[in-house]
């Protein structure tokens, strides 16, 4: 969160100027039926934490579908556009609460002042994307990269500074780590614009967690960023998470569960592994600041997790299942999902 940054209003949700943090993702597919099962995924992502998701729009006929989402969304909906203003202008018809779109690559002024238009009349934000892959070509060798993707930014940004337009926000991601940090670090010193934060093709998920966290979590512990994005060659529910864990850590006030658990060892008497694959999504889906801990076995298990709200451990062929303040329960290992499951809804 940044108090410097200008607010950027996206659906229901303030951007910049001191208002949390947005966590975002960005939808893996292209936009199907518009069905009860889309919509209840939409539904179990902004439970997990995602306060904004995007869509690519290549096309009308997915400007519609987006559209048709847009009207019983959950969650603020983001349209991708590249080139074609054209579909920009179709899904502001449409109760988008935001468009990502360059004006470098819409061409000639007057579309962009069409656009900038309607987006105003609508009241929809518009983020300025810079990606380190897609430069302007005369940006594309300068040496200092930082500073030519803030170049290359500010110019999208004039564009729409001469219309007068400024329900902005920026990004500006490199795949390179140090790039990021010094680019975006670079923009917030000479502007009061919401900055969107993401590592750009940063990829699986273990690498792209590792090098998304090192950016992002810098920069926003320097009071640097308003939104980010976690973009992983992963699902949008792992980007999700993902996010929520680094905004926790950089900004505080937790607001997701913590998952406490050992990495496991030959004292196990209990599979935490397979019991994470199994409830991690469910705890997660809680959607509040709980602690929760999977404990291998006994030697260490509850006492490390002794502040946890929910805690398992394995011992003696059982399982010991423990809340907070409470007397720990003994339960026969085949029952210790169920058990468990009794005591998560009760949290
Ligand atoms: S809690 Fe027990 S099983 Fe897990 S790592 Fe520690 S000693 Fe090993």
């Amino acid at each position: 969160m940044n108090g410097t940054t200008r607010t950027v209003k996206v659906g229901n949700v303030l951007i910049g100027g001191g208002h949390p943090t947005i966590v975002q993702s960005m939808w893996k597919e292209a936009i199907g039926q518009i069905d009860t099962a889309l919509t209840a995924r939409v539904d179990a992502l902004g439970r997990l934490g995602c306060g904004i998701l995007r869509f690519a729009v290549p096309d009308m006929d997915a400007a519609e579908r987006l559209g048709e989402l847009a009207a019983v969304s959950s969650l603020p909906l983001v349209a991708d556009i590249h080139f074609d203003w054209k579909i920009a202008l179709r899904c502001l018809d449409f109760p988008i609460a935001k468009i990502r779109i360059n004006p470098g690559n819409i061409g000639a002024r007057w579309k962009v002042a069409e656009l900038a238009g309607k987006a105003s009349d609508k009241g929809v934000a518009i983020r300025i994307g810079v990606n380190g892959g897609s430069m302007p070509k005369d940006l594309e060798d300068r040496a200092d990269r930082p500073a030519a993707l803030v170049e290359a930014a500010e110019r999208e940004v004039a564009a729409f500074d001469e219309l007068g337009f400024t329900a902005l926000i920026v990004s500006m991601k490199a795949s390179d780590v140090d790039e990021t940090i010094r680019a975006n670090r670079l923009f917030a010193s000479r502007h009061d614009i919401p900055l969107h934060l993401g590592v750009t093709e940063a990829g699986p998920a273990i690498p792209g967690i590792v090098r998304s966290t090192a950016a992002l979590y810098t920069l926003l512990k320097e009071g640097i960023g308003d939104t980010i994005r976690v973009s992983l060659s992963d699902s949008e529910e792992n980007e999700t998470i993902a996010g929520s864990e680094i905004v926790a850590l950089a900004d505080g006030g937790r607001k997701n569960p913590s998952i406490i658990s050992c990495p496991k060892c030959g004292r196990a008497g209990f599979d935490t592994h397979a019991f994470l694959s199994r409830w991690q999504g469910r705890i997660y889906a809680l959607g509040k600041p709980v602690t929760i801990a999977v404990m291998g076995c006994v030697v260490n298990g509850p006492g490390e997790a002794r502040h946890a709200d929910l805690g398992i451990a394995g011992g003696g062929g059982k399982a010991i299942i423990f809340r907070k303040g409470a007397i720990p329960r003994t339960v026969p290992l085949e029952d210790a999902d169920s058990e468990f499951g009794e005591e998560l809804s009760r949290l």
